[in-house]
């Protein structure tokens, strides 16, 4: 089923971000990019917060565990004739979504069930499987495949409730966390900088309750494990009972999540 939501507003990210290190230079903040922490002992602050998102494996080994990276592909094509989509669009329950930009390029992403194994993870690279899927999609879309311009892939962080991992990492003095939002972080993000800040200068807001890393790092049986890279023979998958609706995959032997299905597994 496809569906479009009219009130969705679309959001360049790449010029918003670039616009916020922008007024936060201005405030003060300091940048340091292409620059990779290897170790939180790097740093001298008295205070730090990982927000790495998907992003930040080996940093800290229970969240390592709590946190799973997933890779999200998208294509823009180049500009096409016709305005076919004045509004963001989604289908299969939000997997694969798709603009029309003002310039007539169509951007879309999605299908990472289609590769589901190989997509939990922080390669950030674009792989074959989810590219033809999503060529064929824009064939079906728009009845011929376009010059496709760009390809790219990125990367989120999952949770196993899928709730974000926002506030004090247990048994670590000083050290924070807010990650994890499992594909929804580009408004509650916001949100949950806001919290930690906060509580930071001593203002902890009830609502950061919802979010207590605690909830997913403590009662981790793995809690402690140094940190290791993922191999195949970590992970597995099975059909849930309803069968063909969704898959649950398993990480170390333990049960880890439940992701919906919409279209073919390939590559399990
Ligand atoms: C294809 C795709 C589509 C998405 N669509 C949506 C959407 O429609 N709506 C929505 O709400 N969200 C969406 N998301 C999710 C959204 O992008 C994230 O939730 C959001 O970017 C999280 O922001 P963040 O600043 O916490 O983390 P990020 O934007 O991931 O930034 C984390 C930063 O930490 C850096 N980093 C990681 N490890 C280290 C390290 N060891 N040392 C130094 N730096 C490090 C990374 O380089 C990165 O710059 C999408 C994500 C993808 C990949």
């Amino acid at each position: 089923m496809r569906s479009f939501i009219r009130r969705t507003a679309p959001c360049n990210r790449g010029r918003f971000v670039r616009r916020l290190a922008k007024v936060a230079a201005a405030e003060g903040v300091a940048f340091r990019e292409h620059e990779r922490i290897a170790s939180l002992d790097e740093l001298e602050a008295e205070q730090i917060v990982i927000a790495t998102d998907g992003s930040g494996r080996g940093l800290l080994p229970e969240l390592d565990d709590a946190v799973w990276p997933a890779r999200g592909q998208v294509v823009t094509t180049e500009p096409v004739g016709e305005r076919l989509f004045d509004c963001p669009h989604y289908a299969r329950h939000g997997f694969d979504y798709w603009q029309q930009l003002a310039d007539g390029r169509v951007v879309l992403g999605g299908f990472r069930d289609f590769s589901i194994l190989t997509e939990m993870t922080d390669e950030e690279i674009t792989t074959e499987p989810v590219q033809e899927a999503l060529d064929a999609f824009l064939f079906e879309l728009l009845g011929y495949l376009p010059q496709v311009t760009h390809r790219w892939a990125g990367i989120f962080g999952l949770t196993q409730d899928l709730l974000p991992l926002v506030g004090r990492v247990p048994s670590r003095d000083g050290t924070w966390i807010a990650a994890g939002y499992s594909g929804h972080g580009n408004v509650l993000g916001f949100m949950c900088g806001e919290l930690v800040a906060s509580a930071l200068q001593g203002r902890e807001d009830p609502l950061l309750e919802l979010f207590a890393p605690a909830r997913l790092l403590v009662s981790g049986v793995i809690h402690g494990e140094p940190a290791a890279p993922l191999s195949g023979a970590d992970v597995s998958w099975g059909l849930t009972p309803d069968s063909g609706r969704s898959v649950r995959l398993w990480k170390r032997g333990l049960p880890h999540m439940c992701v919906p299905l919409g279209g073919q597994l390939l590559g399990v």
